[in-house]
């Protein structure tokens, strides 16, 4: 089996109406025109094995495990070279999953693979490593998944989240409003956790007046109705340190009289673990304040 050609297309072409970045492969096939993956021994399982997720691809048959039921039955190398490529980059985190494969007219074993790409550069490699991948697999041999995902991966996250905000300038505004609906600790669930929020957003959490506003809002959005405490307001000073002490205002349905300090270290405790930074109580002799930027302290009016 030989690749005869790998071009990059960046615009209208004869493959499809609506995608226009495509790779577009020449495949000679060889001795494989005649064995299509019916026909090679183990390959089915083999395939499944070392690529379980293309169970995902419905291929022509519509629904999940078509591709595979189409390799089970008999397809030939080009077709599945195609849905390796795009299976490839699918894993290294890309937006790609269109693809066809035709025979070249005229041309016995000659195939036109063609399948769409985010990044032109890494489709193509996508492209020479699915062929390596499926002789492998043909050869029964263990093609390397993973070292070939790491190498289609974007460099870093921070890369590829510039790639995003590129073509999304709205998602910052968008991950705020989160912020502001469904609060800190959901929407870093959200995107991926809270080292991702950071980056989108540009957060720096060493900075006080960061650290202000998350703990504020992790404050008004933590469930604590099982308690019967309603958070009435929020006041916040600053020490001479620069420092801010965060003071929280309630009322509480019960008259436990050391509902306060609960309060506080119960909260302290639950933003220990969600945020790197610390958030001690203020005025507590027991803790070590070193490198403490946020304090939190409570006042709560006991309901009738
Ligand atoms: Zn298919």
């Amino acid at each position: 089996m030989k690749i005869k050609s790998i071009k990059v297309i960046d615009g209208k072409n004869k493959w499809s109406e609506s995608k226009d970045k495509l790779i577009h492969m020449v495949l000679d096939l060889g001795v494989y025109e005649n064995k299509p993956s019916n026909k090679i021994e183990g390959f089915y399982e083999r395939i499944k094995e070392h690529l379980p997720s293309l169970q995902s691809h419905r291929c022509s048959e519509g629904k999940p495990g078509g591709f595979f039921k189409r390799i089970k039955e008999g397809t030939w190398m080009g077709h599945i070279i195609e849905h390796v490529a795009l299976e490839l980059q699918t894993l290294a985190g890309m937006d790609t999953g269109w693809g066809r494969t035709r025979g070249v007219k005229g041309q016995k074993g000659m195939y036109n693979v063609v399948f769409n790409y985010e990044d032109k550069d890494k489709g193509k490699l996508a492209a020479r490593e699915a062929f390596n991948v499926v002789n492998d697999i043909i050869d029964n041999k263990n093609p390397q998944i993973d070292s070939i995902v790491k190498k289609l991966k974007p460099k870093n996250l921070q890369e590829s989240i510039r790639r995003i905000l590129l073509e999304e300038t709205s998602l910052q505004s968008r991950v705020n409003e989160l912020i502001n609906s469904r609060g800190i600790v959901v929407t870093s669930t959200m995107v991926g956790g809270l080292d991702t929020l950071s980056k989108i957003l540009n957060l720096d959490l060493n900075d006080v007046d960061t650290q202000e506003k998350l703990v504020k809002n992790f404050i008004n959005f933590y469930d604590l109705k099982e308690e019967s405490i309603i958070i009435d307001s929020l006041e916040v000073r600053t020490t001479v340190n620069g420092e801010k002490v965060i003071k929280v205002n309630g009322t509480v349905n019960d008259d436990w009289e050391d509902f306060s300090s609960w309060y506080v270290l119960h909260i302290c405790g639950k933003m220990e673990r969600f945020f790197p930074f610390k958030t001690q109580p203020y005025d507590h002799s027991v803790f070590s304040t070193r490198n403490t930027k946020i304090f939190i302290e409570s006042e709560f009016l006991y309901e009738e």
